[in-house]
């Protein structure tokens, strides 16, 4: 198992949780990553190894703007641990972010489901169906989204998302720094 982590405040997020994930290190992973949102703007930082990997790619965490974000040590069951299946994940539009540990035990179902409605997927994990169903299933209230898309999901999961104040008047300007 591994570990989720997340911060709002007034506080530049992304060495809060740089620190959060040092101290789930114990857990055991084999990749990591953060999302921090600046206003209108995801930005995803992800890389496979130690979390010094990610504290030096983002410069201790100072590099990345943003008061908001989650970060996630990952120890793959679903896909090899390369960065591409590092968490997060972003859904196809760009305005969701999630980090999730644990398996979602009918993610084929919903691939093909979601597939068949014109989505791609970029990873090989389970968990990138969740942020597609939270996108899907969003028409303007967060909290209504999450509840409907974890009511399609089977399993023993733990989540966290991230999202835009205001997601339906924001424009996705994602800034995949992988
Ligand atoms: N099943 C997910 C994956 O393989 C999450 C694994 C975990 O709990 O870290 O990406």
């Amino acid at each position: 198992m591994c570990g989720i982590v997340g911060y709002t405040g007034n506080r530049k997020a992304a060495p809060i949780l740089l620190d959060g994930l040092k101290k789930l290190e114990y857990r055991g992973y084999d990749s990591c990553g953060l999302a921090v949102m600046d206003g209108r703007e995801i930005t995803v930082n992800k890389v496979t190894g130690r979390i010094a990997n990610l504290s030096e790619r983002t410069r201790d965490g100072e590099a990345v703007p943003g008061v908001s974000g989650i970060g996630h040590t990952r120890w793959a069951t679903h896909g090899a641990p390369t960065e591409e299946n590092a968490h997060p994940h972003l859904s196809n539009d760009g305005r969701f972010a999630v980090v999730h540990n644990g398996i979602i035990e009918n993610y084929m179902t919903l691939r093909e489901e979601l597939k068949s409605e014109g989505y791609h997927f970029e990873s090989e994990t389970d968990t990138e169906v969740i942020i597609n169903l939270i996108q899907t299933c969003f028409t303007g209230n967060m909290r209504e989204a999450l509840i409907k898309a974890s009511n399609r999901l089977r399993g023993s999961s733990r989540s966290g998302s991230s999202a835009p104040r205001s997601p339906e008047r924001s424009t996705p300007r994602v800034n995949r720094a992988l």
